[in-house]
């Protein structure tokens, strides 16, 4: 069993306890992991407050905070490979995929540098003679950071990186599920050299060390990434030390497919949109919405791509879909499947664990036109999708809109008119026209509704974490005039 530690004020530490990771393609436990309960949280906190009121973190210009985290980017990128493996091995996610994105992580992180000396103030016209006044941008305080295991550490970065730029402290809460590429990253942190306390990499559960780190008095932000459920308690948690809320949530998006699309290219567009990830992707495009029209055709295409798909080992760089993370995953996955078809959905392809070791699930495609099917609203976070005819573009947005999330969602078209009415008519944070699943550094990226509040990604993601002092100056010598009439 490999022995993993985590990272609190400088230094690798064994946990309070510790707990078995297990490998998602075996079923079977590889490594350990150190559980953080109250007292590791407080003492990352507490870390991460020290550090961002005393020592060098809180001296550093921006510009030098910026050279730090450029340093971050090299070392990530030089380290892609070996995140990679670890975030496969531990999670299950397959090694083409982690591969390429931890890769593309280091530019999120560079981005990110680049942006540190450009948070700018401002300075008011003020309706007052002889008095200077002005906005300061400093960072808003010691972050909370909590995330799910898909994508660890991705979606750590997007938090990370204007985290630092802003000039705060964080104590990461790396999730139960697959924590060891965070638990690796942290020796990127050191190795780059940030000071002692400014990034604090712990894990744990969420009852215990997700409930102490979300409702500790000297956090000031929680920037959470998980699903709704966990999403209310960290807002009941906020409720205890009054810190603001960031959420990026679940989906359910709808992918709309007109007949005058390049059906080829949208459906390998579906299939990216709900395979990929073995689709425990929080933008899986796991409503299909097809025009009439060309729906069976459509689907006869889907279910041919789907059956073709090769499900093998995560660390096989041929294999396209992978295991879940966990025995849980799988099980929530088979039941809502079962569900569905109990009410009424018909079954195009799928629908099985495969025989063998680990969690695996078959690719799994369900006709559900006409039938209230409990797959078109809620969750699986894995491979199935879910599909549904329309007649024209006002029942496309009906249906389209008729989900309390609004994360994602892709419309395929060759009609530009088309494009942009229903660009502008889908409730949703993102609207991927002929593509899918396209993410960069530069473009904001969350949710509408049940998918969250705040946003990740371009600069105003770095403004999130500042927070303003209005500073007054009077600049003529006169005496302060009469006390009781204010000025
Ligand atoms: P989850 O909500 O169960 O867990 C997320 C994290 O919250 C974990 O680290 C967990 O330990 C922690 N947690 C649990 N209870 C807590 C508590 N009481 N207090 C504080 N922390 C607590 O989510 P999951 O099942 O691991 O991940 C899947 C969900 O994440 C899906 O809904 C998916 O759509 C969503 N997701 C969203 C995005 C996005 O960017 N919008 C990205 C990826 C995943």
């Amino acid at each position: 069993m490999q022995h993993f530690q985590y990272y609190i004020d400088g230094a690798f530490c064994d946990g309070e306890a510790s707990f078995p990771s297990v490998d998602p393609a075996t079923g079977e436990p590889w490594a350990e992991m150190p559980e953080a309960r109250e007292a590791d949280v407080d003492r990352a906190v507490q870390a991460a407050h020290r550090a961002l009121h005393e020592g060098p973190w809180a001296k550093m210009t921006a510009t030098q905070r910026g050279k730090l985290l450029y340093k971050l980017a090299d070392l990530v990128a030089a380290n892609a490979q070996k995140l990679a493996e670890l975030e496969t091995r531990d999670t299950g996610k397959i090694i083409r995929e982690t591969s390429a994105q931890i890769a593309y992580v280091a530019d999120y992180y560079r981005y990110y540098a680049g942006i540190a000396d450009k948070i700018e103030g401002s300075y008011l016209p003020i309706d007052k003679p002889d008095m200077e006044v002005w906005l300061r941008r400093e960072p808003i305080g010691v972050v909370a950071m909590v995330v799910p295991w898909n994508s660890q550490l991705f979606l750590s970065a997007v938090k990370i990186g204007p985290a630092l730029a802003a000039g705060c402290t964080l104590v990461l809460k790396a999730s139960e599920d697959g924590p060891a590429p965070l638990l690796e990253f942290a020796r990127l942190v050191h190795e780059a050299g940030f000071p002692a306390g400014v990034v604090n990499i712990i894990t744990g559960f969420g009852a215990s060390c997700g409930a102490a780190l979300s409702t500790h008095p000297k956090v000031a932000h929680i920037a959470f990434t998980g699903g709704p459920e966990t999403a209310r308690r960290i807002v009941r948690n906020s409720a205890e030390n009054l810190a603001s809320t960031s959420l990026e949530l679940g989906g359910k998006s709808p992918f709309i497919v007109f007949a005058d699309a390049d059906l080829e290219s949208a459906a390998n567009a579906q299939v990216a949109g709900i395979f990929a990830a073995t689709g425990q992707s929080c933008v899986a495009g796991s409503r299909l919405l097809v025009e009439r029209s060309i729906k069976d055709k459509f689907l006869d295409m889907l279910k041919a791509k789907a059956e073709e798909i090769r499900i093998g080992g995560p660390l096989d760089m041929t294999t396209e879909v992978g295991p879940l993370a966990t025995s849980r995953q799988r099980d929530h996955v088979a039941s809502l499947v079962e569900r569905s078809i109990a009410t009424g959905a018909r079954l195009v392809t799928g629908g099985q664990a495969p025989a063998g070791k680990g969690f695996y699930y078959a690719p799994t495609i369900l006709d559900c036109d006409g039938v209230a099917s409990p797959s078109l609203a809620e969750e699986f976070f894995g491979p199935v999708l879910s599909v549904v005819s329309f007649e024209d573009e006002v029942e496309a947005l009906r249906i389209a809109n008729d989900t309390r999330y609004g994360l994602a969602s892709g419309v395929f078209t060759r009609n530009l008119a088309r494009a942009h009415r229903m660009m502008k008519g889908i409730h949703a944070g993102v609207v991927w026209v002929n593509t899918y699943r396209a993410v960069s550094p530069i473009a904001p990226f969350g949710g509408f509704g049940l998918s969250g509040h705040g946003r990740e990604g371009g600069l105003a993601a770095a403004l999130d974490f500042t927070r303003t002092k209005t500073v007054w100056l009077q600049t003529s010598d006169d005496p302060f005039p009469d006390p009781f009439v204010m000025r």
